[in-house]
């Protein structure tokens, strides 16, 4: 018995389903997922000694690879003078006036713990702020784990959502609109039914929660002119595609500006935090401010604000023209076996999906006619292959400006090899 099935056992009896968030348990895919024991730039080592090219990148919160010598440094100088205070620190104002500098739309910022605190406090914002309930989100997007964004699309195609989960309130969920993403026309109608209750369209303006789907020409443009039309604000959930997709994040890779914004993952560089801003005549609404309120004893935390900083000041040109060419490489390392196989391909700057459909989703529904059998082969094959993958058809994966050239030829042979035994049968 491997170590790992060793201590899925032992954590099965203590933590439920074993793991401290549900995808981590493998459920898509079958198996057992390994024990992570160290990880050293873009490589991960198993508890049973097993060493993997790392391209969950913890879901997308590195950019820099594991113990990037810059970010630990910074951690480990903060950690030493005081983990937490509950009061302000100059740092917190440094790391925001970063995220002002490279974000279009931040005009003030506050931080926070997750993205799904972020999310859900961006949201209580634009209601506060606009006084108004309603709120749209697309199906396939995921903005954290809080009760207004864990809803599915009701029956009919721009509905009212249903709880998405036991334990959501019927009368929470009801209050969340519905519609598929690209799909500008459904919003139209939404905005024509319910313009005047909505307070927020929020929208992953790079979808990474259903695969990597870019959103199609004229949608975020779209998005922005019905909510100028309808007086509700545009939430941009950067959380994903933050630093990710290019310097700055979608909304400056597409050129639309949301109201506000929010950003997670790459911004702690590994730690803990996250962050939402925008405009600020709606961020004055804030407490102490304003009146809507919001909180966090270990907001603009002092390690995870210095990793956040150590990690923006290596995100300059030079990085993303670095993954730029791995990105490249990997597009032509994949583009023979993406046509013999018949299936479609995306990338986004540092996010990719191979999906098993031949034709490209660019939609949730679309997304679920893959081959979810042959996924689960290919992501067992890679996996055997040192190659460690998100294990899931509806996860983007990432990748980190850590990876040699070596490593990147690694990768494709790697997944060159598990495409064949995906189509084997
Ligand atoms: C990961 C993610 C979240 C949730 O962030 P957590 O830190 O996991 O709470 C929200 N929105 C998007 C787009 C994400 O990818």
């Amino acid at each position: 018995m491997s170590r790992s099935s060793r201590l899925m056992d032992r954590a099965l009896a203590v933590i439920p389903g074993g793991v401290n968030s549900p995808v981590r348990a493998f459920a898509a895919v079958g198996g057992e997922p390994p024990f992570i024991d160290f990880g050293e730039g873009a490589e991960i080592v198993d508890v049973d000694g097993h060493r993997y090219i790392d391209l969950v990148c913890s879901w997308g919160a590195l950019m820099l690879g594991h113990a990037e010598p810059s970010v630990l440094g910074a951690a480990m100088g903060a950690a030493s003078r005081g983990s937490s205070f509950g009061a302000p620190t100059e740092a917190e104002i440094e790391l925001a006036e970063l995220l002002i500098e490279r974000v279009p739309c931040f005009e003030q910022v506050r931080l926070c713990s997750s993205g799904t605190l972020a999310t859900m406090h961006a949201i209580r914002l634009a209601r506060g702020a606009t006084g108004r309930d309603k709120v749209l989100k697309f199906s396939g997007c995921y903005h954290g784990a809080h009760d207004s964004m864990l809803v599915s699309a009701g029956s009919g195609v721009a509905t009212f959502a249903t709880p998405g989960s036991p334990g959501i309130p019927a009368s929470v969920a009801e209050h969340t609109l519905v519609a598929p993403f690209n799909d500008l026309e459904t919003v139209a109608e939404i905005v024509r039914q319910h313009g005047d209750q909505l307070a927020c369209i929020i929208v992953e303006p790079v979808a990474g929660n259903m695969g990597a789907i870019g959103p199609v020409p004229g949608f975020l443009e779209g998005l922005r002119a019905l909510c100028d039309s309808s007086g509700a604000l545009l939430i941009f959930d950067e959380v994903m595609s933050g630093f990710r997709v290019g310097p700055q994040s979608a909304q400056g890779l597409y050129g639309v500006m949301p109201d506000l914004s929010t950003f997670g993952k790459i911004v702690g560089g590994g730690y803990p935090l996250a962050a939402f801003g925008g405009r600020a005549d709606i961020m004055q609404n804030l407490a102490p401010v304003g009146a809507v309120y919001q909180a966090g004893t270990l907001s603009g935390n002092p390690v995870a604000v210095a990793a956040g900083i150590a990690t923006l000041k290596k995100l300059d040109d030079a990085l993303y023209e670095r993954l730029e060419a791995l990105g490249k490489q990997l597009d032509e390392g994949l583009s023979t076996a993406v046509q013999y196989h018949g299936i479609s391909y995306s990338r986004i700057g540092g996010m990719f999906t191979l999906f098993f459909r031949d034709e490209l989703p660019h939609r949730f529904d679309e997304v679920q006619e893959c081959d979810l059998d042959a996924f689960g082969r290919y992501f067992g094959a890679a996996l055997a292959g040192g190659v460690y993958l998100p294990p899931s058809q509806f996860e983007a994966v990432f990748l980190s400006a850590a990876m040699t050239d070596k490593q990147m030829l690694e990768v494709i042979s790697g997944l060159n090899a598990a495409l064949v035994s995906a189509h084997a049968n």
